[in-house]
């Protein structure tokens, strides 16, 4: 079998441009929906997805500015500056790029923005609801996985689901979202026994582990969907994801690249939810 690719970067476009209809339709009623993006530090890989994600917003005509402060810069003052946008009614959504440097509190900053706000779902209150099945800001990579099975039509309900890695903004999210859409799921971590047991029964493979090629070809069960979330830069210059594609993409149904499969996604969802917001607010 030859998997069938996943092309993220065309599927984002074409789901963009639902989400740019309706910001058209918000402006006709007066509303233009506006994100702020907050970096501290010169990371130079947050600058650049800071960049992408103010330049997504533009491309379909939401307003989009980034605050960037400098990585000595208090904690006190950048919880000033999130008041601040919290208070803006031009400001619908609020992000923080993580990581922050380690003298500030990661929980503090995510908690001070206000949860009508809160874009990218990191907010406790957000994340309850999303336990709940109650979520109104799903994180966008979730969100944008999602979006992908639902794009391909690939059924979720009743499927097995297993997700590797259980990170707050990918893995945990992911299973509840999963969870909600009636899937069986398992997760699986670092410490995981006999990972090949968990991930050879999925219909849906989801990984998000940091950790380039781990998954092969032996692991996966025949024409299972594969979702590659992650980003691995190789010595050489080369983007690679966490699932080894020459190996996989022999066995699977459905495969994403790396890149241009869920990272297109994650920022096409931040549109998503920062349209959500403005139109909450009518
Ligand atoms: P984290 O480092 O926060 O979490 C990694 C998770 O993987 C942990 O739960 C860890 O387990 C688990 N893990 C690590 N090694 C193994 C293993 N051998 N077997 C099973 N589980 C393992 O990473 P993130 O969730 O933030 O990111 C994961 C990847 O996704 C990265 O490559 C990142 O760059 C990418 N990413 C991509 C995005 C996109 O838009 N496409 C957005 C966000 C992230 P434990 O908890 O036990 O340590």
């Amino acid at each position: 079998m030859t998997a069938k690719i996943i092309e993220g970067k065309n599927i984002s476009e074409r789901v963009r441009k639902e989400w740019k209809q309706r910001a058209t339709s918000l402006k006709q009623q007066g509303v233009l929906p506006g994100l702020a993006v907050i970096i501290v530090g010169d990371n130079p890989a947050s600058k650049v997805y800071v960049r992408n994600k103010a330049k997504a917003c533009q491309e379909v005509g939401l307003h989009s500015e980034i605050h960037e402060m400098p990585a000595d810069t208090p904690e006190s003052t950048l919880l000033q500056k999130i008041q601040a946008l919290n208070e803006r009614e031009d400001i619908h959504g609020i992000l923080v790029q993580l990581p922050l440097p380690d003298h500030i509190d990661k929980d503090k900053v995510l908690e001070t923005i206000s949860v009508d706000k809160d874009v990218d779902g990191f907010h406790l209150y957000n994340v309850g609801a999303l336990v709940v099945g109650n979520t109104v800001f799903p994180p966008c990579t979730p969100f944008g996985v999602q979006c992908l099975l639902e794009q391909m039509n690939i059924p979720i309900e009743g499927q097995n689901a297993v997700i590797v890695g259980r990170s707050n903004i990918v893995g945990k999210p992911m299973a509840l979202m999963l969870l909600q859409k009636n899937a069986t799921v398992s997760i699986c971590n670092s410490k995981t026994r006999d990972l090949a047991q968990y991930t050879s029964m999925a219909d849906i493979l989801i990984v998000a582990t940091g950790k380039p090629k781990m998954i092969t070809g032996d692991m996966v069960k025949s024409g299972a969907a594969v979702i590659d979330v992650g980003i691995n830069r190789m010595d050489d210059g080369r983007l690679v994801g966490d699932v080894d594609y020459e190996s996989v993409s022999k066995v699977a149904g459905h495969i994403t690249p790396v890149p241009g499969g869920v990272g297109p996604m994650t920022i096409t969802m931040l549109v998503a939810n920062t349209v959500i917001a403005a139109e909450r607010t009518l």
